[in-house]
């Protein structure tokens, strides 16, 4: 169905929350003129444009072609790198490297910035990890300029 949030990682998903029927009554009432949800932040509409992933149904509000979904990833194994937006194909690759971590499946409109939480789910193979070591990233020397070590 195309109005169906898909889930490419039938393998070890477990936890699903479907916020469709939240989903629904954002909707009633922005359509009331009670809230104005299409108030995504200037990074949620950058993140939505370079790493959004084509949700395959139109935006419920302006009804165009233009919405996509970002798969964000939480958890203590993650370490540093919770938070982080993921691809499906980086999903399927990570359920094979963490035992455990949260998926929040969040939707944009790039024509109307409305947005909304669709779904969360756990993924990982149940096998419990350390979290990574920290490692040196492009942010760190963003934020803290070279500070050498
Ligand atoms: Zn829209």
């Amino acid at each position: 169905m195309a109005s169906q949030v898909r889930t490419p990682n039938p393998r070890t998903q477990r936890g699903f929350i479907d916020y469709s029927l939240d989903k629904r009554a954002t909707l009633l009432a922005l359509f009331r003129g009670v809230v104005d949800a299409c108030d995504a932040d200037p990074y949620l509409m950058r993140a939505a444009k370079f790493h959004g992933e084509k949700a395959g149904r139109n935006c419920p509000v302006c009804k165009k072609d233009s919405l996509v979904e970002l798969r964000y990833t939480f958890g203590d194994q993650l370490g540093q790198f919770s938070g982080r937006i993921k691809s499906p194909a980086e999903l399927i690759e990570m359920e094979k490297e963490f035992g455990e971590f949260s998926v929040y499946i969040v939707e944009v409109c790039r024509e109307c910035s409305w947005n909304h939480l669709c779904a969360t789910y756990l993924l990982g193979d149940g096998t419990f990890r350390r979290p990574p070591r920290r490692q040196r990233t492009l942010e760190d020397d963003d934020f803290n300029g070279n500070l050498g070590k």
